[in-house]
Parts: C-alpha cells; structure tokens; sequence
C-alpha cells in the first residue's frame, strides 16, 4: 500500500518560529513555508533576508520584531501572531545565544543574558500558545532547538550548556503534562551547523579541524539539513511522538 505522504504537509497551518532572521530559523521558516504553511518569524532585527527567499516561490511569511531577552514580550508576540494568520499550530523555539567564556571568569550579567532568551523565554513562549491550545482543544505542535551540548558538557560555555541541557529536560516535562491535550512536544538537537552562531568555532583552524575530524558525515550541516526533522515533528506525521529529541547531527552522538 502507498503511504499516504499528505500526514507531512502543513498546508493549512500557520507555524511561529523564533529567530528567524538567520542560521537554523530561517531554514527551518523556509522548509515550512514550501511544505504549504503561514510563517511567522520573530526577531530582534527584520527578516528581510527571510521573507525574500520565501516570497521567491510565492510563500506566505510575516514578521513580529521583538526582543526575546524581556519576557514582557510575551503577551505581544501571541496578539501579534492571532492578528497575522489567525490561530498558531506549530511553535519552534529557535532564538538562542552563546557565550564563550572561561568559566572562572563568567559574568552575572552574560549568564542571565544566555538563560533568558535559551530557557526561561522557551518555557513562557510555549506556556503561552499552550493555554490557547488546551483552552480550544485543538492540539498543537512545540518544536524546541536543543544542541550536541543538552547531551555533552562542552567547553568555555558554561550558561549554554546549561540552557541546552535544560531544554531537554523541559521537552520532558511539558510533553508528559500536555501530550493528553494533543500538544506534541519534542525537540532537535542540531549537531555542528554553519551559521553565525559556530562561526568563532569555524575560523579557529584547530578547533574547527578537531570538530570535523569528529563528524562521521564529515562535513558541518547546514540550515537546510534541519528541514526534515522539522517538517516531521510539525506534521500529522509524528502525532505520536511526545517528549523525544531528534539529533541531526552527521552522527556525531554515535561516536
Ligand atoms: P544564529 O545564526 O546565531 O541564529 C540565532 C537566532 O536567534 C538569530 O536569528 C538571532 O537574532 C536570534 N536571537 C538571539 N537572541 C535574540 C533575542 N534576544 N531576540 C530575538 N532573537 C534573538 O545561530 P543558529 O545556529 O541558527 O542557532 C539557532 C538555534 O540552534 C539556537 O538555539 C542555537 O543554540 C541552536 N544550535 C545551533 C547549532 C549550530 O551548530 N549552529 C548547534 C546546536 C544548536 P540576531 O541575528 O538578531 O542575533
């Protein structure tokens, strides 16, 4: 019997994704975008770049500009999304920062900035769309970017590693207490991906040389290496998946 390959379209369904500017965000707003969805990026800074390569195939896209280190956002990036394409299916908490740092010498300040915006903004955003979804009772999709370091403790970036580590066990949790109101939330964890976020790691001749020694693909991913696993965990397709995290890694984990 064929397969029925339609449980992967999100024609239909509107999907917020944070930190849609650049890097893993867009990738992951333009793979939704061809698979039929409304995009909605957020960011600090505008998705011109963004909305451009989605308009170059005539797909639908709209931004909310906010800064996702205040948490009084909140409230206003919900609005701004119902006012945008009506109600949000599928959240994917992208938006995240690192601080590399000797962690003898880490700041208050760079520790809190790392938190906010990698874990405490995650939990508030998706608690948000949630109390629509289980209000309404049509279910919903969080997606939430993890790393190589929810599983390995890193080195120089103690905040990051915490935050990431964190988000596993929040994927976790919020599955167990929302799987029932047919709220599906899983994550991924990119491996070594070439966006700006890698791009210290990337210039520095052996870190970099070290890292790609390790990789069994033996190349750094790329944004549209994420589009797969992202597309799945927004569709039908993985309605019974809950609570799990997906590496896209090159196979980095296996070593
Ligand atoms: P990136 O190119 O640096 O993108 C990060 C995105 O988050 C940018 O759009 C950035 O906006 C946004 N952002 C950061 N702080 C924000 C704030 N306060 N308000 C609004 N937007 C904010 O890095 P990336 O690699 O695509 O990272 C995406 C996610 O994947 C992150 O959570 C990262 O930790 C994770 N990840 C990446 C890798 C990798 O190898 N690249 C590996 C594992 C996990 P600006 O452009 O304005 O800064």
């Amino acid at each position: 019997m064929t397969p029925n390959l339609n449980m992967f379209s999100l024609e239909g369904k509107t999907a917020l994704v944070t930190g849609a500017n650049t890097g893993l965000g867009q990738g992951i707003c333009i793979a939704y975008a061809k698979a039929g969805a409304n995009v909605i990026g957020v960011a600090r800074r505008s998705c011109e770049d963004t909305a451009a390569k989605i308009a170059d195939f005539g797909g639908s896209f709209k931004e909310i500009i906010a800064d996702l280190s205040d948490i009084s956002v909140v409230p206003t990036i919900v609005e701004q999304s119902q006012k945008a394409f009506g109600r949000v299916d599928i959240l994917v908490n992208n938006a995240g920062i690192i601080k590399r740092c000797d962690a003898v010498d880490v700041s208050i300040e760079d520790w809190d900035a790392v938190i906010n915006v990698n874990e405490k903004m995650v939990f508030f955003l998706s608690q948000a769309f949630a109390k629509g979804w289980v209000k309404d009772n049509k279910g919903g999709k969080i997606i939430n970017i993890a790393s190589m370091l929810s599983y390995q403790g890193g080195i120089r970036v103690p905040a990051y590693t915490a935050s990431k580590s964190a988000i596993i066990g929040l994927t976790r949790e919020l599955a167990n207490e929302w799987s029932k109101y047919n709220i599906n939330v899983n994550g991924i964890a990119p491996g070594y991906m070439e966006t700006n976020n890698t791009e210290n790691l990337r210039n520095d001749e052996h870190r970099s040389e070290e890292i790609l020694g390790r990789i069994p693909a033996g190349r750094w991913g790329t944004p549209e290496d994420i589009a797969g696993a992202a597309i799945f965990l927004a569709s039908e397709a993985s309605s019974y998946v809950h609570g799990f995290t997906i590496a896209v890694d090159g196979g980095w984990l296996a070593r």
